[in-house]
């Protein structure tokens, strides 16, 4: 199952020395060459990483995600910019509507044709991997706490109803807090 899930940033050990990249997200840059100045626009339509996003908001694994990725050759590698647009739902953590929205996020990044350094990426022969990228802008683009709106009044303490479907509603005469307790202590007894 974890090794499953890890899939798409494994790295294949052919011959016992050369890696090869696999996963959704690599990106051949053969074509593009090295040398300095070389473009190459692409648009990719991929699915989605697992585990993008957190687990109350994110994209779900295996939906559409669409790429507008520029590459571009410079002195010490390849220089990818992208833009990518995705769906990702959730709930909203006031009152638990479910979230379906575009999201769309910018990166960039700078591939080097050197091994890297740990806070760098490189090239593994002519294959990038834009997913650690991607993953990173979309962590970031996400909210923490997604809601509906900026506005929402969240549930009501009485008996769970959205307010923003009904906000006026009143439950007649508060109930005396007394009560109220001892009908909870009721109803936990009950569910022993
Ligand atoms: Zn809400
Ligand atoms: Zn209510």
């Amino acid at each position: 199952m974890i090794n499953g899930l890890r899939a798409g940033r494994c790295v294949v050990y052919v011959d016992g020395w050369t890696n090869v990249l696999s996963g959704p997200l690599v990106v051949d840059t053969q074509e593009l060459g090295r040398r300095p100045g070389n473009e190459r626009s692409l648009d990719l339509s991929v699915a989605a990483p697992a585990d993008l996003g957190s687990d109350v908001y994110g994209v779900p694994e295996g939906s559409d995600i669409a790429i507008e990725l520029r590459l571009e050759a410079v002195m010490d590698g390849v220089l990818a910019t992208g833009t990518a647009s995705a769906q990702a739902t959730g709930e909203c953590v006031r009152c638990l509507v479910g979230l379906d929205d575009e999201i769309v996020v910018d990166f960039q990044e700078l591939y080097l044709y050197a091994d890297a350094g740990e806070e760098e990426l490189s090239l593994e022969g002519d294959l990038l991997d834009l997913e650690p990228v991607l993953r990173d802008a979309v962590v970031l683009a996400l909210p923490q706490n997604p809601v509906c709106g900026p506005e929402c009044p969240g549930l009501c303490p009485e008996c769970g109803a959205r307010l923003a479907d009904d906000p006026d509603h009143t439950h007649g005469d508060a109930i005396d807090p007394r009560w109220a307790a001892l009908s909870r202590m009721t109803e936990t007894d009950n569910k022993e």
